[in-house]
């Protein structure tokens, strides 16, 4: 989607970054100073949703750059750091959570990199494997049209040995990696689903055949791959499609260089259903048996995604018995019932993907 309205924030207008962003759109920019006309300016659209993907701020990052994934206790907890470099998409997936989640979503991208990289550098310190990704607010990808963000990312993780970087996306930008002296730090992430659901629910993304290219060529350049089926959903001939959908995966990429697959069911919050009536008219995702979880999310009824993954999750280990294999946002029941195993203790899924990442990648404690 075109940008057609840039914003810079004062605070950052002096960094290099945001004149080279600035070239790059060719947009004659709004100098301001904080966020408050920008939010106008979506919030005064008919379809805020939509016009927060068509303007850009260029401002700082007020918080912290490394956050505890938001995992609920209810629900086994896989132990990430969010690497917040930006918020919204491109992109425009109906089941989008990111939709309801901002109030006005809008595209930001945080360039005061120098702090960004003062906390990195403190966690790279520590003798603990870290596992830090950037895909959670927004794609790792979208932003490399116009500031190429793996650039100073990758050979940032490449020059240290505990953390890696998971750079998770449904784009095919990955041209910036193709030089990269990754050092088997950079994980890199799709996720994939069916081509009946990418055609029904996720607008603007890439193809699935163009997403395992692109996995393809990463995995020629030496980087680890991961893969997130997530969010799965539930409809006629489902199971049959996803089981297509792991043998096309494991057609193209080597196994042995797959550090984790997760996955994940359709769930929304309730706020998001009426968003994806008005904005997606046309897909029926919203309109299955789901009841409310733990977390106030509406999610399938158990028996339902525990029987979708139970064969999906078969179909994986058919092909890779030993490939770590997880479920994100899901209680010990799912867990047992799908996989037949439960992660130890409050730690114990943390700790086996610490133990996939140290498989995969090259990382190293004390
Ligand atoms: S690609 Fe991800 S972040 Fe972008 S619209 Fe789709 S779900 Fe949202």
């Amino acid at each position: 989607m075109p940008i057609k309205t840039l914003f810079i924030d004062r605070a950052v207008a002096h960094l290099p970054a945001a004149a080279s962003i600035q070239n790059r759109l060719g947009i004659p920019p709004r100098l301001v100073d904080g966020s408050e006309a920008v939010y106008a300016c979506i919030s005064r659209s008919s379809d805020p949703i939509q016009r927060g993907k068509e303007v850009l701020f260029l401002t700082r990052n007020k918080g912290t750059f490394l956050r505890e994934c938001p995992g609920t206790r209810d629900y086994t907890c896989c132990g990430y750091k969010i690497l917040h470099i930006g918020t919204y998409c491109t992109m425009d997936c109906a089941y989008c959570i990111l939709q309801a989640y901002f109030h006005p979503p809008v595209l930001q991208l945080f360039l005061n990199h120098a702090a960004m990289q003062r906390e990195l550098a403190a966690i790279f310190g520590r003798n603990e494997i870290s596992r830090i990704g950037t895909g959670e607010f927004t794609d790792s990808l979208i932003w490399e049209t116009w500031i190429s963000l793996s650039k100073r990312l990758v050979p940032l993780f490449a020059r240290q040995r505990r953390a890696i970087l998971e750079l998770k996306t449904k784009s095919t930008a990955i041209g910036h990696l193709a030089k990269l002296d990754h050092n088997r730090k950079t994980i890199i992430a799709w996720s994939l689903n069916t081509p009946q659901m990418i055609a029904d629910a996720e607008r603007g993304t890439a193809s699935l055949d163009a997403r395992l290219r692109a996995a393809v060529q990463c995995q020629k350049w030496g980087y680890p791959l991961a893969f997130h089926l997530d969010p799965m959903v539930i409809y006629d001939g489902c199971e049959v499609a996803y089981e297509a959908l792991v043998d096309r995966l494991f057609t193209h990429v080597d196994s042995r260089n797959i550090a984790w697959i997760s996955l994940g069911s359709f769930r929304f919050m309730p706020a998001l259903k009426s968003i994806v009536q008005q904005r997606f008219p046309a897909t029926k995702i919203i309109y299955g048996e789901f009841i409310p979880g733990l977390d106030g999310k509406m999610r399938y009824f158990q028996p339902l995604r525990t029987a979708l993954y139970r064969r999906v999750a078969a179909r994986i280990k058919a092909h890779a018995p030993d490939l770590m294999v997880y479920f994100c946002m899901e209680d010990a029941v799912v867990w047992e019932k799908a996989l037949g195993m439960v992660p130890e203790g409050d730690a114990g899924l943390s700790r086996l993907l610490d133990a996939a990442a140290r498989r995969v990648c090259d990382l190293s404690l004390d």
